[in-house]
Formats: C-alpha cells, sequence, structure tokens
C-alpha cells in the first residue's frame, strides 16, 4: 500500500533496523522500544489487522515470531511477550498487521493488564455462549 509506513520498511523507503526477512514475512526492530530487542514481525503482503490476514500468512508470520522469539534469549530477558494489538481501542496505531516480539526484564514494570475483576454470578456462562456462537 502507498501510504503505508511498514510498506514502505518492507520495500526499503524508509529506513528499519532489519532482523529477519523470508518470502513472506519481515521483521524489524521497534523504533520505540519497550525493552531492548522490541521486534515487529509483519507480513509482506499489506493486511490491515488479524481479521483481514489469511490463514496461512498468519501461520508464516507466527512462525518467525516464535523463531525471533527464542533469538531474543541472545539479549538480557527474563521472558517475552507476543501480542498483537487490532484497532485504535486495542492499541493499534500502524493498520498494517504486526506481531510485537517484546522481551521482559523481571521487575521491569511495563503494566501487561490495567485492571481484572472476577465474573460476576452467571456472567462466565453468559459470555462464553456469545463467543461461542461466533465460532
Ligand atoms: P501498534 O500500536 O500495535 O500499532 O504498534 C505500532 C508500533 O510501530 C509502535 O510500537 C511504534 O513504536 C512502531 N513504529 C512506528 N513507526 C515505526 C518505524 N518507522 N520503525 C519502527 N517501528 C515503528
Ligand atoms: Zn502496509
Amino acid at each position: 500500500m502507498d501510504d503505508c509506513i511498514f510498506c514502505k520498511i518492507i520495500r526499503g523507503e524508509i529506513p528499519s533496523t532489519k532482523i529477519y526477512e523470508d518470502g513472506d514475512a519481515f521483521a524489524f526492530l521497534d523504533i520505540a522500544p519497550v525493552n531492548v530487542g522490541h521486534t515487529l514481525v509483519v507480513p509482506k503482503q499489506h493486511f490491515k489487522n488479524v481479521y483481514e490476514t489469511p490463514d496461512e500468512v498468519l501461520q508464516k508470520v507466527m512462525t518467525a515470531a516464535k523463531k525471533i522469539a527464542e533469538a531474543l534469549k541472545a539479549l538480557p530477558s527474563d521472558g517475552v511477550n507476543v501480542t498483537i494489538n487490532n484497532d485504535s481501542a486495542a492499541g493499534q496505531v500502524v493498520f498494517h498487521f504486526h506481531v510485537h516480539v517484546i522481551p521482559r526484564i523481571a521487575g521491569d514494570g511495563f503494566p501487561l493488564w490495567h485492571s481484572r475483576r472476577p465474573y460476576n454470578e452467571g456472567e462466565a456462562k453468559g459470555t462464553a455462549e456469545k463467543i461461542m456462537r461466533g465460532l
């Protein structure tokens, strides 16, 4: 896509620190890392989000993300988050599907969940039924 920043990175029109590339996937360091080594893995073809990315492309991108998660063990890290933001409400800013692979350091303080609460009586069952209708 002409005006997509990640498409431009893949085409080499704007600079990035490339980590990995194969026929389907491209990975580069996030410009503003949560921790050093924070990597973005993207399909070479432009898809907006997880919903629009074909299953076979998702598989390829996730396989590349796993490879990178393992390689990040070369850096100081105690764990790794593999996350995908979809739509603005979920924090998606760049609308070219991408997987964040983020090395975590024990005690780094990165807040994964803002707040949580238990389900109310009957709420889990009703929620599960609604989700399952969409499967
Ligand atoms: P998201 O909020 O899931 O859409 O994540 C977009 C990510 O892209 C953010 O973590 C940004 O720091 C990162 N980002 C934006 N522009 C660039 C760029 N030119 N090079 C590398 N990472 C970028
Ligand atoms: Zn794109």
